[in-house]
């Protein structure tokens, strides 16, 4: 079920688990600012979520609240996970669900990088 974007966070969603150590995951980076894992259930041959640390529902609640620093290094951190995957040569889709039409179904804020493979036009 896709969330309300305007709902308040949910310390026991997923992702909050996930950077808490309660919930586990195959992490590919981590640094001061995010945490990025392989998705449960890949949509691609590469399919990472990359999440900020801080207590963000969406994509617009997060640049909405958080500083030019934190947004500046969350972008700067999913460059960082691209290129360590060294999807930077052949390319890559980055995604945001957001909210109710955007069908996001987990409410903490997390960048889907899809690599591995050509991706056509958008889907729907
Ligand atoms: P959304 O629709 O953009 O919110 O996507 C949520 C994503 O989280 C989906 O691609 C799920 O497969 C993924 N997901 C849900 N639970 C887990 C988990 O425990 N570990 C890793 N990925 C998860």
């Amino acid at each position: 079920m896709p969330i309300d974007p305007k709902q308040p966070y949910d310390e026991n969603n997923i992702f909050a688990k996930i950077l808490r150590g309660e919930l586990p995951c195959t992490k590919v980076y981590e640094d001061d600012h995010v945490l990025a894992f392989n998705d449960i259930r890949p949509q691609a041959p590469v399919h990472v979520l990359v999440i900020p640390k801080g207590a963000y529902v969406s994509w617009d609640d997060f640049t909405a609240k958080a500083d030019d620093a934190e947004i500046a290094a969350f972008m700067r951190a999913v460059g960082n996970v691209t290129r360590q995957l060294e999807l930077d040569g052949p390319g890559y889709r980055l995604m945001v669900n957001m909210g109710t039409n955007g069908h996001q179904e987990v409410p903490h804020l997390h960048v889907h990088i899809f690599g591995g493979r050509q991706f056509f036009q958008m889907i729907c």
